[in-house]
């Protein structure tokens, strides 16, 4: 009986995977990621447990998916071309999109959900290849351990490597890399600019980044940034959208195509 109630009002489970994903198609070379901002559950998908689940997380990064959204328009503002835009809106307490399927759901039902996020970084990686020849990728996260600090995460160079064999490590730590520009920007980065600290194995990157970054080849290059509560906050968050989206504009400059390879 409940079952039927449920079909009839379209709650069903995976009734409409993509509803818990926001994505958005862009014009650009640039893609952002936040897969651990959403808040929503997922019909027919229980609370992870993490039973034989290495790096298991339920929490929140809480306010990353504002943030990705506030420099995605910040970037449409500036340059007149969005950004790709993937957003979870599922709870990374059912789903979590930064872990490879085995790890990152316990419930049937969620793979249709955890798949949409995964196509559309697919999708848009593609394009971006497609359209551009080459691009960027920041997947947006928050951490608890320092509040003023963001973290690179680049799998120890390995997520950028068409960057830095195309343009030297400048192209990450120099003064038109991201992170460089963030750094210009007053931001406290860890590892510090060109310092040869290995990153925090907290937070060095995940499937993400291994996945749809340059580690095993081609020119999509990705970069995690955890970023520290005072960047997530209500209050600072559109101030740190902008500085971002100017980092990124900087590093689009430097190291993009001007152009897409065909039309406007
Ligand atoms: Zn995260």
């Amino acid at each position: 009986m409940t079952t039927i109630l449920f079909l009839a009002w379209g709650l069903s489970p995976a009734a409409d995977p993509a509803a818990y994903v926001t994505y958005r198609t862009g014009t650009s070379p640039i893609i952002l990621s936040a897969p651990h901002g959403g808040t929503l559950p997922v019909p027919g998908v229980g609370v992870r447990t993490g039973f034989a689940v290495a790096q298991f997380v339920t929490v929140r990064d809480t306010g990353s998916d504002d943030v990705a959204l506030a420099v995605a328009k910040a970037l449409e503002t500036k340059t007149g071309r969005g950004p790709h835009l993937v957003v979870a809106k599922f709870a990374r307490t059912y789903i979590d999109a930064n872990r490879p399927a085995d790890d990152a759901y316990e419930w049937k039902a969620a793979a249709p959900v955890y798949a949409v996020y995964h196509k559309a970084l697919a999708d848009a990686k593609a394009t971006v290849a497609k359209d551009w020849g080459r691009g960027l990728l920041l997947d947006l996260h928050g951490q608890g351990a320092d509040p003023n600090a963001i973290f690179r995460g680049t799998n120890d160079g390995k997520s950028v490597t068409h960057l830095t064999d195309r343009f030297g490590r400048a192209g990450l730590t120099g003064p038109s890399g991201v992170l460089g520009g963030l750094e210009r920007a007053g931001y406290k980065v860890v590892p510090a600019g060109d310092s040869k600290d290995k990153e925090d194995p907290r937070y060095g990157g995940g499937y993400i980044t291994r996945t749809y970054g340059s580690r095993d080849g081609g020119t999509v290059d990705a970069i995690q940034l955890e970023l520290g509560t005072s960047m997530r906050s209500a209050a600072k968050r559109e101030r740190f959208a902008r500085d971002l989206a100017d980092a990124v504009i900087v590093y689009a400059k430097e190291y993009l195509p001007e152009k897409p390879k065909a039309g406007p």
